[in-house]
């Protein structure tokens, strides 16, 4: 399982499929991307290969900022519902995640009652909780940061949000997760494997940190918002 996530001026369909294409060695039963354009976001998710998404994705959608995923299913069986990216009730938020949300039962039951969900998955609860807490005032960094709070258990998220094409929010906790440094982009991915196409520098990401990242920066935050300074080291790997 892995995800992956693009932000800069580049079309970035091609670049999340052969990102995750490089994530396949870790194992997957489904993936899927959401293209985020002029036009909204576009999800496109299926069970089986990265080939086989390959072969659901629309040829005439692409977008400049992007994020996708592979899943090693750990709640809800492996089919296409339960395949990220997940989007909230209104579809604002999509995001996709790996790892194991180990109190998503209690979260649900204590800030979710009025939501119905879609999957059977774990993840669901995250980006619930998102839109849960924006739609009470919080700005969407502010309800990230909360959210991740609540959550107990392994996770590597990326988020997009459908009225800012300007940036992903990504964070980590007991699974890995780097932001990649470009000229004009950024990016983030479970594996510098997976972004070594475009980029060579990397900076690591420390558990329970939050990621903002923009085309044109890079910056980490500890979920109580204080800001993290890492320098960046280069990954000397063969794409
Ligand atoms: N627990 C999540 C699910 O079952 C994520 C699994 C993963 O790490 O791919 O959908």
């Amino acid at each position: 399982c892995g995800i992956v996530g693009y932000i800069g001026e580049q079309p970035s369909k091609e670049i999340l499929l052969y990102g995750l294409e490089k994530l396949e060695y870790r194992g997957y039963d489904s993936a899927g991307i959401a293209l985020l354009n002029g036009q909204g976001v576009h999800v496109f998710k299926e069970k089986g290969r990265i080939a086989d998404l390959r072969a659901i994705v629309a040829e005439d959608v692409d977008a400049p900022l992007g994020i996708g995923h592979t899943r090693w299913a750990t709640h809800g069986v492996p089919n296409r519902v339960n395949a990220h990216p997940h989007q909230s009730a209104s579809g604002r938020f999509t995001l996709v995640h790996n790892g194991v949300i180990e109190n998503y039962e209690l979260l649900k039951r204590d800030y979710l009652a009025h939501v119905s969900f879609k999957s059977d998955t774990d993840t669901e609860v995250i980006v619930q909780l998102i839109e849960t807490f924006v739609n009470d005032g919080l700005t969407v960094e502010e309800a990230f940061r909360k959210a991740l709070s609540l959550l107990k258990g392994s996770y590597a998220i990326a988020l997009i949000d459908a009225e800012n094409n300007g940036v992903i929010y990504a964070a980590k906790n007991k699974s890995p997760l780097l932001a990649g440094l470009g000229e004009g982009f950024n990016v983030v991915a479970s594996d510098a494997l997976a972004m070594l196409q475009v980029t060579s520098q990397y900076v690591e990401l420390m558990d329970k940190e939050i990621v903002i990242v923009t085309k044109e920066s890079v910056t980490i935050k500890k979920l109580n918002g204080e800001v993290v300074e890492r320098a960046p080291y280069v990954a000397e790997l063969d794409a």
